[in-house]
């Protein structure tokens, strides 16, 4: 989708950085709560979603702890911690309500066209994975928000499940797998389209591709001035904003620091690309439906863990697998070979070297992958599908995620793999660092976003909010019967049921 509007106005009530799913939910949640307010949409690309929001160039993961073995991690004494694993499926019921919402109020048509049903399962092999894997199986099949969740030993049971991860898998392997029916497989392109094409026909909001912001300076006491080139026109303008949204995905952190808001100093970032094999054999396609995570290797970050994924894209389904990491100094998938080096500061080379200093294992892993062969993939996949042929598969590039790197008293600096709100005491300009969960907690994280920046307004759209977010303000967690009730109104309207 590009852009179809011609405004000019060079004062605005807020301007949206950024074509991905981000900024969309925001401008959606901030139309609904403000109707009156302008909104600005600045994407430098061509159309919207061509980043790590496009289909292609991320899991499609609808991550809600199912089936992810890095939320529930293992203490020394073997117990399995879930509190991450239920804080991440609390966050995606929040995102299943903000969708159910824009379905019921007809701001996009229907969920189909970007979200599919798909069973979630984790699958791991050895007595210790196997051990591990029955221990959070009890922890989370307790749980409401985990309600459902099924567990096998059983081969001939794995086999009806999931048969393209048995075919010729060598007899006497010790195995174990989990499913959940409640998992679904999310089309975030597709989604962040939906909601810019409701944007961009409501009245006072425009929608400008091809635009990018190149500075942003503090203007007087109210709010910000930007830099605005026209790269179609190669022309530039200024444009004033009350509140800035920075959601430039891996590009946020330069602009943030352009910014010189004091919250912003220290912080830097490490790009980790990500690159999938594809299949392009149509018989295979058909004969998988699940996303099937398993466990990460040794110095792994927690979003390589690998997995074998049924995607539901524009109407076809496609089978992933991966991702491979990849090292790139470029923050966008699309940007500059300079991103990195650009972004070292004063402020921030200190936790950067502490992070390269303590990081041996990641490097090592990161070394490793860069330098692996198409054999050695193919040999990676056989441990999901022992009869896997390389003909059969395809390497494709997906997006950037560029890690969020802080201070630390004790360590000089630490890589963190979550998602990071930054914004300034006044509220008046926001950054979203990181990329993990992701596109999936995309509402929750916004709704963290109108916390910070407009927190004297929540009183006022508590209501609203409420209307939006039938939990809002409640853990599920804690309300076992709000939870049932939430789940399945939503399950209903989004059409999920399997
Ligand atoms: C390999 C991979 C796998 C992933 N898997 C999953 C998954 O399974 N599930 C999940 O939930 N999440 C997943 N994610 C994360 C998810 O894709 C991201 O969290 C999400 O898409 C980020 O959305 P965004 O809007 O912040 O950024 P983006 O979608 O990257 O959008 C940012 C936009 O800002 C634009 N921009 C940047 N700078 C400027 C500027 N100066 N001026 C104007 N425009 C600018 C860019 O062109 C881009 O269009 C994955 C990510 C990757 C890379």
């Amino acid at each position: 989708m590009s852009s179809t509007t011609t405004d000019t106005a060079s004062s605005v009530d807020v301007v949206l950085i950024g074509g991905g799913v981000m900024s969309a939910t925001l401008g959606t949640l901030l139309r609904q709560l403000q109707p009156d307010w302008s909104i600005s949409v600045f994407e430098r690309l061509g159309s919207v979603a061509e980043e790590s929001s496009n289909a292609w160039n991320n899991a499609g993961t609808g991550h809600s702890a199912l089936c992810e073995l890095n939320y529930t991690p293992q203490g020394a004494d073997g117990t399995v911690d879930i509190t991450k694993a239920v804080g991440v499926n609390e966050q995606f019921q929040i995102s299943r309500q903000f969708w159910s919402y824009l379905v019921e109020n007809e701001i996009i048509v229907s969920a189909k066209s970007f979200l599919t049903p798909v069973p979630h399962m984790s699958f791991v092999w050895g007595d210790d994975n196997v051990a591990f894997l029955r221990k959070r199986y009890e922890a989370l099949s307790q749980h409401p928000l985990f309600s459902g969740m099924e567990y096998t030993e059983d081969t001939a049971q794995i086999k009806q499940w999931a048969p393209l991860i048995m075919r010729d898998r060598p007899a006497g392997q010790k195995l174990a797998l989990t499913r959940s029916l409640r998992g679904t497989d999310v089309n975030f392109g597709a989604l962040t389209r939906l909601m810019f094409t409701y944007l961009a026909s409501t009245p006072a909001c425009t929608l400008h591709t091809q635009h990018e912001v190149s500075d942003l300076v503090r203007n007087g006491q109210d709010g910000w001035k930007l830099k605005v080139k026209d790269l179609r026109q190669n022309t530039q303008r200024e444009v004033n904003a009350r509140f800035v949204f920075i959601g430039g995905g891996g590009g946020a952190l330069s602009l943030l620091q352009k910014t010189g808001i004091p919250e912003a100093r220290g912080i830097g970032g490490f790009p980790v690309s990500g690159q999938f094999l594809r299949c392009t054999n149509p018989d295979l396609i058909a004969q998988h439906h699940a996303k099937i995570y398993g466990k990460a290797s040794v110095g792994a970050p927690p979003m390589s863990v690998p997995h074998l994924d049924t995607r539901m894209i524009d109407g076809s389904p496609a089978l992933l697998f991966g991702p491979y990491a990849g090292f790139s100094t470029r923050f966008l998938k699309q940007g500059s070979l300079m991103d990195l080096p650009l972004s070292v500061r004063a402020d921030n080379i200190g936790p950067m070297l502490a992070v390269a200093r303590d990081n041996w294992a990641l490097t090592k892993y990161l070394i490793e992958q860069v330098l692996q062969t198409q054999s050695a993939r193919i040999k990676a996949l056989q441990d999901f599908i022992p009869d896997a042929q390389a003909k059969d598969w395809e390497l494709v590039v997906a997006g950037q995620r560029v890690q969020i790197i802080k201070k630390d008293a004790a360590k000089g600096g630490v890589l963190q793999f979550g998602t990071e709100v930054i914004a300034s005491k006044d509220g008046s300009v926001a950054a979203l660092l990181g990329a993990s969960p992701g596109a999936s907690t995309a509402a929750p994280i916004m709704l963290n976003v109108l916390e910070k920046c407009f927190s004297a307004k929540i009183p006022e759209w508590t209501d609203k909010l409420r209307q939006i977010i039938p939990s809002f303000g409640q853990k599920l967690a804690r309300h076992p019967e709000l939870c049932d009730e939430v789940f399945d109104k939503t399950t209903q309207v989004l059409g999920l049921s399997q």
